[in-house]
């Protein structure tokens, strides 16, 4: 079969094929523990089932406008000037397939051929392929003392003459780090001085612990108009538990969101208007389920980190956020594939390989599942590894 150079170059997401094999391993009854999943278990907000079941009854299922449905950019005004203090225009917002299809058509309208995008690492999976699909090229800033917040000098010193966006995703995928204000504050000042788009990635911008607030990173902008380069991404998925409904944005200027707009049009259309309803319903609806699932994941995280503490050759950074912790394991194997399929064949965890976000020898452990799952997790972990801790 002869396909075409670009499909020959993508692999699938390596997460999202995880997924897959513990819902195989478990309909054959194995007693797997997926620690590989990205999203929380929690049940969606009622106030967005609602939503989508009212609109499904009604029976209006149509097409959408390929930027959004109105209500749906309404209560995203009111999120931008919530939590970024910035009046945005229904002309500055586009709603996705996600805030992987809002990231990706982006991309594809920043983007020539050869072009770079940079990106800290460890970063999210898609970004290289991304960068891949539009022609570009991926550009991954490793952290020069293997610490996971990256410094400006580090990322200053990889641009050049092709680099036209930077992307930056805090609290991060995989490591949990929040990067400081002053970091934000740096990277944000350095794109608008050399004339690069910014693109920040806050899809966890609210799964934050020990009294963290979100950072806002518009506050540091001096271009505060059209001129601005800075596209702010979000979406329901990890904040709201409603991975499944696949809604997700960008607020960025108006040019900017034509173009993605015209892009998203020929694509998909935009996303179902049954899920672009039920976002409403998470958005304007009771916010208690926000801070729960917060509340939550960080007493997840507080277990796994001790337990995990107790292993001698695991190096634990402790996250600021998100569900994931990011364990250096290479005193144990040095090959990540390696020991992430040692643990499936021997004790039924499923991980992630820390090379597939950029960084060998690392292992992605997700706490987003049960104290009863975090717990025995770890014990397994612990007893393929290292018997002895
Ligand atoms: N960005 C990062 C860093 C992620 O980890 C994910 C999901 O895993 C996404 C974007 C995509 O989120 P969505 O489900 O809204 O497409």
């Amino acid at each position: 079969m002869s396909l075409s150079l670009i499909a020959k170059s993508i692999s699938a997401s390596p997460t999202l094929a995880l997924n897959e094999k513990a819902q195989i391993l478990r309909q054959k009854g194995e007693p797997v523990i997926n620690f590989s999943v990205g999203e929380p278990r929690s049940r969606a907000p009622l106030d967005s089932i609602l939503a989508a079941v009212q609109i499904l009854n009604s029976g209006e299922v149509r097409y959408t406008p390929p930027d959004g449905i109105p209500d749906l950019k309404k209560a995203i005004i009111r999120y931008t000037e919530e939590f970024y203090d910035r009046k945005v225009e229904p002309e500055n917002i586009i709603v996705s397939g996600g805030a992987k299809q809002a990231i990706m058509v982006a991309l594809q309208s920043i983007l020539n051929p050869q072009e770079e995008v940079l990106y800290p690492a460890p970063y999210w999976v898609s970004y290289p392929e991304m960068a891949k699909l539009c022609g570009g090229i991926g550009v991954p800033v490793p952290p020069e003392d293997g610490a996971f917040y990256p410094r400006i000098q580090d990322i200053e010193r990889k641009v050049g003459s092709y680099t036209k966006a930077i992307i930056i995703n805090s609290p991060n995928n995989p490591s949990g780090a929040v990067y400081s204000e002053e970091f934000i504050a740096d990277i944000v000042d350095f794109c608008e001085r050399r004339d690069l788009y910014l693109i920040m990635d806050d899809i966890y911008h609210r799964l934050i612990f020990d009294g963290r607030k979100p950072i806002n990173p518009w506050m540091y902008a001096k271009k505060k108009d059209e001129n601005s380069k800075m596209i702010i991404i979000n979406g329901v998925s990890k904040q709201y538990a409603m991975t499944g409904f696949r809604i997700g944005w960008a607020v960025a200027n108006k040019k900017l969101i034509e173009a993605m707009t015209n892009i998203q049009s020929h694509q998909s259309g935009g996303p179902s208007v049954v899920l672009q309803r039920a976002a409403v319903g998470a958005l304007n609806g009771i916010q208690s389920s926000v801070e729960n699932l917060r509340a939550t994941l960080e007493n997840n995280r507080n277990v796994m980190v001790d337990l995990l503490r107790s292993m001698e050759g695991a190096k634990v950074f402790v996250p600021d956020g998100t569900f994931y912790c990011f364990v250096d394991f290479s005193a144990y194997e040095k090959s990540s594939h390696k020991l992430s399929q040692l643990l499936v064949d021997k004790v039924m965890v499923l991980t992630v390989p820390g090379v597939e976000f950029g960084m060998e020898g690392f292992i992605r452990l997700s706490f987003a599942g049960s104290m009863k799952e975090i717990q025995e997790g770890v014990e397994r972990i612990k007893w393929a590894i290292d018997p002895n801790a």
